[in-house]
């Protein structure tokens, strides 16, 4: 039933249009960063407030289906020598590959992200600062697919001492065995006692991406707990987010977001 299941999502990714995911979902009015009632400024304050303590660190940070997205690792640049960006998509891996290289002018514009996670870091960082330090930390845009026992093949040789991952293991799961046992391949790439960020949307079951429309499984803030309790974490800390009606705007039916700060049991 999953291998078909999986087979099905693999299909409807090669649909996918990463201009119009990030119309959709990183321009207003989702990126509003007057306040913290917006989901965008919500999401880096989480990152920025998890990765402010300082107890999240290392040589290697995996991000797991970064997408055509890069927020999700600028307040975590400061605290690792390489940040790995892994996606199935080749659109999606060259969509990150031209923003490092900047020599693309259509490139996606991450300038108000940068500024606003600078502004909230508050260590009076300028931001082209942070852009270039991104851009040296991201050597490596890796192919991966969650739903293999190893996700990035052999191109690891020793598992990370952090992971992040953002909106995607239940975006490219059929169903919640799925979501679990994919859950328990991406922590094979972690080393005991490192920590995993993980963002993602809560009691959602599609969203669009162009013509592409990718179903979603949806889960509550307990399954998410539960996975993560199963695959040998304990959580250190737990948010979520209620979207409001103004940001629904007919992209998904995503009813929330939650945040989750979990440790790989040593
Ligand atoms: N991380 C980005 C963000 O925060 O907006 C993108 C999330 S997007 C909803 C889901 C991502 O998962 C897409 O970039 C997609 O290409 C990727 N994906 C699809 N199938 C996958 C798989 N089997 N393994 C890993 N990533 C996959």
């Amino acid at each position: 039933m999953s291998a078909n299941g999986i087979a099905a999502v693999a299909e409807s990714y090669q649909k996918f249009n990463p201009r119009a995911y990030l119309q959709n979902n990183y321009m207003p009015p989702r990126a509003n960063f007057t306040s913290e009632e917006f989901a965008v400024p919500w999401k880096l304050r989480c990152l920025a407030d998890a990765f402010a303590t300082g107890e999240i660190c290392g040589r290697t940070l995996i991000d797991i289906g970064t997408g055509p997205t890069i927020y999700q690792l600028l307040s975590a640049c400061d605290y690792f020598e390489e940040i790995v960006a892994t996606d199935y998509l080749e659109v999606n891996r060259a969509e990150i590959q031209n923003w490092v290289l900047g020599e693309d002018s259509s490139c996606f514009d991450w300038s108000p992200y940068i500024q606003y996670t600078c502004k909230i870091e508050g260590n009076g960082e300028p931001w082209k600062e942070k852009e270039q330090k991104l851009k040296k930390k991201l050597r490596r845009i890796l192919p991966i697919d969650v739903h293999q026992a190893k996700p990035l093949g052999s191109s690891l040789s020793q598992p990370a001492d952090a992971l992040v991952s953002a909106f995607c293991l239940e975006a490219v799961s059929p169903d919640r065995p799925s979501f679990d046992r994919a859950l328990r391949n991406v922590t094979t790439l972690l080393k005991p006692g490192g920590h995993f960020l993980m963002i993602g949307a809560l009691d959602e079951s599609f969203y669009l991406a162009g013509e592409a429309k990718l179903s979603v499984v949806p889960v509550s803030e307990a399954d998410v707990k539960e996975s993560f309790a199963k695959s040998g974490y304990r959580t250190r800390n737990f948010c979520s987010y209620v979207m409001p009606p103004s940001l629904k705007i007919g992209v998904d039916d995503v009813q929330g977001i939650f945040f989750i700060h979990a440790q790989k049991i040593a």
